[in-house]
Formats: C-alpha cells, sequence, structure tokens
C-alpha cells in the first residue's frame, strides 16, 4: 500500500499560509464569491510582485496565490487587505468558508442569504476548520458534488431547505431568515454532539435533533456552468485549476469584465463580457481534452508530492476518452470521485490505479514516466 499522506486538520488562508514546496500557499475567499475587475487585476499583481506569479482556483471557489517568502509575505498581506480580498481581521477568516452557486444574481436568495450569514458570522459555532457551507438556493442546486457540511438549498416543492452533508434530505424553513437561523442551529448541535471529533459533518454519526429532521428533498441537481457564451457574459476554464497572473490580467483588463464570479469546476464567469483576447491559453471549450484531466500540482509545488503531474497530464490530453486523475500522492486532492485510470506519484515513480481513487489499490506499481505513456498508449489503442 502507498504510504499515508499527512493529512493536515485545517485549511490555508491568507492569515494563515501553508508551507508548500514552492513556499508559501496564500488563500483567498472571494467576497460572495466574486471580484470586481479592479480586484482581479490587484490580485494578479500582487500574484506577480510577492509570489510566483501562478493562481489557482481550487474545488472550494477559492484562488490561491503560491511561491509566496516568508519576506515577502506580510507586504502581500497589506497589498490583499488594503485591495478588500482579506478581512484586516483575521477573525474573520477562522469563520467557516461559504461557498455560492455560481451565477446569482443582485437580489437572489443565493446572495441575500450569504450575507444574512456574514452578518451573523460570530453566532456560528466554533468548528473544525476544514467544516464548510454551501448556499445553493438557485432554482436547482448545483453545488451537491463540491465539499461542504452544510446546505442551503432548494427543495422539490420552491421553497429552501438545511441539509447536513451525508444526508440525501434536509429540513424546510420558511423563508432566507429562518434558513440562516436554522443552519446556526445546527452548527451548534454539530460541536455539542461531538463534531470536533468526528471532523467533517459526512463523518458524524450523531443522530440529527428533532427539530432538524431530514424529510424534504432538494430539487433535483442542476447543470453546471458550461464553458464559453453565458447570459451573464463569458464562462472560461483553467488548465488543471491554475492561471498565470498575466492571462487573468489580460481577460478582465482587455475585455469589457467587470466581475469575475470564482467557481468550484475550474471555471470562471466573466461577467459582462462579451469577447476575449485570442489565443489566451484559457479553456474556452467543452470539448477541450483536458477537461477529462484532473492533476493536482504535484512537484515541485506540493512537498508531499515526489512526481510532476501537470506536465504529465498535458502531454496525456487528449489520448484517450476516460476519465484520468493524476496525483502526486494518495491525498488525491484534485479528485473526490473515483476515475477510469488514477496515476498516483509515490518515491518517484507511479501506481496505477483503475477505477477507483488515489488511495485505491493499484493494479501496477513502481511506473516511469515512459512506462506510464506506453500503458496509456495501449488503453487508448484498445478503447
Ligand atoms: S495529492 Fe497532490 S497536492 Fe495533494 S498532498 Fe498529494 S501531492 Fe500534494
Amino acid at each position: 500500500m502507498p504510504p499515508s499522506p499527512s493529512i493536515k486538520g485545517w485549511c490555508p488562508g491568507a492569515w494563515r499560509p501553508m508551507a508548500t514546496g514552492d513556499g508559501l500557499l496564500v488563500r483567498v475567499r472571494p467576497p460572495l464569491g466574486q471580484l470586481s475587475r479592479e480586484q482581479v487585476v490587484a490580485l494578479c499583481d500582487g500574484a506577480e510582485t510577492f509570489g510566483s506569479g501562478l493562481i489557482e482556483l481550487t474545488s472550494r471557489a477559492n484562488l490561491q496565490l503560491r511561491g509566496v517568502s516568508d519576506a515577502s509575505w506580510p507586504q502581500l498581506m497589506a497589498f490583499l487587505v488594503e485591495h478588500q480580498l482579506v478581512s484586516d481581521d483575521p477573525e474573520v477568516e477562522r469563520q467557516p468558508q461559504l461557498m455560492l452557486a455560481p451565477a446569482w444574481k443582485k437580489g437572489d436568495d443565493t446572495p441575500t442569504i450569504a450575507r444574512l450569514l456574514q452578518a451573523r458570522g460570530s453566532e456560528l459555532a466554533s468548528m473544525p476548520g476544514k467544516v464548510g457551507i454551501a448556499i445553493d438556493a438557485g432554482k436547482a442546486p448545483v453545488l451537491s458534488d463540491s465539499a461542504a457540511d452544510f446546505r442551503i438549498e432548494r427543495s422539490r416543492e420552491g421553497g429552501l431547505l438545511v441539509r447536513a452533508d451525508g444526508y440525501a434530505q434536509g429540513t424546510t424553513v420558511s423563508d432566507t431568515d429562518a434558513a440562516v437561523e436554522q443552519l446556526i442551529r445546527l452548527t451548534h448541535w454539530f460541536v455539542d454532539s461531538g463534531g470536533w471529533a468526528s471532523g467533517r459533518m459526512r463523518r458524524h454519526k450523531a443522530p440529527l435533533p428533532e427539530w432538524a429532521q431530514a424529510d424534504t428533498a432538494p430539487a433535483p441537481p442542476g447543470e453546471k456552468l458550461a464553458l464559453g457564451k453565458h447570459h451573464e457574459g463569458i464562462v472560461v476554464g483553467l488548465p488543471f485549476g491554475r492561471v498565470a497572473a498575466e492571462t487573468l490580467r489580460e481577460a478582465v483588463s482587455q475585455t469589457s469584465a467587470r466581475v469575475v464570479q470564482a467557481t468550484p469546476w475550474r471555471r470562471l464567469l466573466l461577467q459582462d463580457c462579451d469577447t476575449l483576447p485570442a489565443d489566451d491559453g484559457l479553456i474556452r471549450h467543452n470539448s477541450d481534452p483536458r477537461l477529462a484531466m484532473d492533476a493536482c500540482p504535484g512537484t515541485p509545488y506540493c512537498e508531499q508530492a515526489s512526481v510532476a503531474t501537470q506536465p504529465l497530464a498535458e502531454k496525456l490530453s487528449g489520448w484517450v476518452e476516460t476519465s484520468v486523475h493524476i496525483s502526486g500522492c494518495a491525498k488525491g486532492c484534485a479528485r473526490r470521485t473515483p476515475a477510469d485510470v488514477c496515476l498516483v506519484g509515490q518515491a518517484g515513480r507511479f501506481n496505477v490505479v483503475v477505477n477507483g481513487g488515489a488511495d485505491s489499490t493499484p493494479v501496477k506499481t513502481g511506473l516511469s514516466e515512459g512506462e506510464v505513456v506506453n500503458f496509456m498508449r495501449k488503453l487508448s489503442e484498445n478503447s
């Protein structure tokens, strides 16, 4: 079996950056899931001035800067606070992450609930660092596959419900205020019933309280944002979830984009944008083969990785029609669900898992990159 990766019980932030293979990783939570054009440009400037210039979009719709040094971090923080990309109060970052269903509009329930919850953020129970909240109150839930411990969603009947992760159904509430009240109450129940020991709601075995019965089904899941034209602008993809600051800056400063919404699907919605610069390195088409590949940062970016993942992902893109996950170690950060083929780094070589995740039992072990390429070539010839 591959050695277990070290699991940190907290998520990095901006005030609590994480040391990685290429320096500090500084994670920015876009307020309400979106940034103004000016904030995007500032983020890009900050990434280039104080970091390596690489920006990543995470599966929780956060944006993170890489390659920040201990010496430049204080200056970066002052810069991020100045541009309202980070609160000047480190305690705000300790509150659970709110993930909003993308493409929300002013007046929708999703931003209304998010603002109500932000205003009452100090009333939430103090919970383990990885606990998150999804506010998914559009016509149909779109964040069901994204990591969150508590969800506010639309029911089949069109009302609102609050659902604990791990349960297929939730509890109906009368309106947005009641949804926030119920959610706050649920966080206190979670902690009081041993949530710190469980770590995440999905693993929490205590029965739900009688006032939070799981008896109402959410509406059937809605479609995720497709790439290309959208009624709010243009949706673009970031290859393997990362982009050079220069590329992102051009995508907003040379277009009419006024706001950028982050999504948990490696896609950005450029609102009020109708055209993009030619050949900008962003993914624009739903048929792009890179969309079938998931690859974590790998070496030299993550200290737990022993293999370079993204160059191999670029090399293999388009070869096979199956889903491929390339993971620097058995932690499998880039993909939560099984892939048809999962290539997992171990001691500088690759293990091959078929129909599984990074921690599944491999069918082959210790392959060099060249041997992996041959394996995938044969797979594509036989498929
Ligand atoms: S899966 Fe990748 S990013 Fe996650 S810890 Fe392992 S090497 Fe690092």
